[in-house]
């Protein structure tokens, strides 16, 4: 918590002329001009700060920008401390991790994988419904297969250390109710734009601690947990998905700033709007993460703690959120 650091760069986006192809600060009043600075990288949590760095590297390298988002969040997929996203995360109520993740790029192609078990890494499996397929999702048994058939391993299936004890703990109440930020909400979601303002977003998760055996969230679901339009901007989405869902929370902020709204403008509108589809909103935490065409970023959550991080080539920060009960 303590080297979070607060909306400071945005505020201090200032008053350079943009000169195309170099990554430059531009006027921040003027319409249409590039306000941000590219290429950029945004991902939701702490766990951001690793992920971005991982996806700066790719793009350093050579890769695109659909290549940087995949790359970014597969760290996180590995990572045995990260206990919601990849398969060393909380299994559901059977005791079975059960992963979702969806890939989408600026053009409109977009890939997915639900309730897909034994797969280390989901988002290479969602890149590939996106890239050798002629669907968007496959889901379950059908997902493994597939994930079997494109030469991918199948690991074995057992929980983690962490994830066995949490799980054993929980089992001896089998209470289940989400507890805001801690357990259920640290999904990964990544949404960058290269230099040359293409943009391309991913999200990757094992879900909501100790869900229902077969319960799918917001994250695999195009235009829910993820939605990238290189007209307009991207959005991702972090927290229950079950209320991201019904608002249909990433493809709702794409369109408000289609409509004009600033990338804060449409996160903040999107969790009003999410408040008032859910109820026993006290429970339920979501945050939002969105960037526009003009390189200019918004995050807004429905309770305090939502954090993410943001990184261009030679910095990478983490940022305090704002939220709907604490402005
Ligand atoms: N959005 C995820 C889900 O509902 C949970 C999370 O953000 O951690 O599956």
């Amino acid at each position: 918590m303590s080297q979070r650091r607060k909306f400071i760069k945005q505020s201090l986006m200032g008053s350079a002329l943009f000169i195309p192809g170099i990554t430059a600060i531009a006027e921040a009043k003027t319409p249409g001009l590039f306000k941000g600075e590219k290429p950029l990288i945004l991902s939701t949590w702490n766990h951001g700060l690793p992920a971005n760095a991982a996806a700066v590297k790719k793009l350093k390298a050579g890769g695109n920008i659909v290549d940087a988002v995949e790359t970014g969040v597969r760290d996180t997929e590995l990572d045995m401390n990260n206990l919601s996203v990849g398969l060393q995360g909380l299994p559901d109520r059977e005791g079975i991790t059960t992963l979702d993740a969806s890939i989408m790029s600026g053009d409109g192609s977009c890939g997915s994988v639900a309730f897909v078990r034994q797969v280390k890494h989901p988002i290479t499996l969602a890149r590939m419904v996106m890239e050798n397929t002629p669907h968007v999702m496959l889901a379950g048994e059908g997902a493994r297969q597939f994930a079997i058939a494109q030469g991918m391993p199948m690991e074995k299936e057992e929980l983690s250390p962490k994830a066995k004890e949490a799980y054993e703990k929980w089992k001896v109440t089998s209470k289940y109710k989400p507890i805001i930020n801690i357990e259920n909400h640290d999904t990964i979601g990544m949404i960058g734009m290269d230099a040359n303002g293409n943009l391309a977003g991913s999200c990757t998760t094992s879900g909501l601690a100790y869900k229902m055996h077969g319960r799918v969230g917001d994250s695999p679901i195009i235009g829910a947990g993820l939605f990238v339009d290189n007209e307009v901007g991207a959005a991702t989405a972090t927290g229950l998905g079950e209320s991201i869902i019904r608002i249909c929370g990433s493809f709702l902020i794409v369109e408000l700033m289609r409509q004009g709204r600033t990338p804060q403008e449409a996160c903040e509108e999107a969790v009003k709007r999410l408040i008032s589809k859910n109820k026993n909103i006290s429970d339920i935490q979501a945050g939002f993460l969105a960037i526009n065409k003009e390189g200019e970023v918004g995050a807004y959550a429905v309770h305090p703690g939502f954090n993410y991080a943001k990184a261009t080539l030679t910095s990478n920060d983490l940022i305090d959120s704002r939220s709907h009960f604490n402005p």
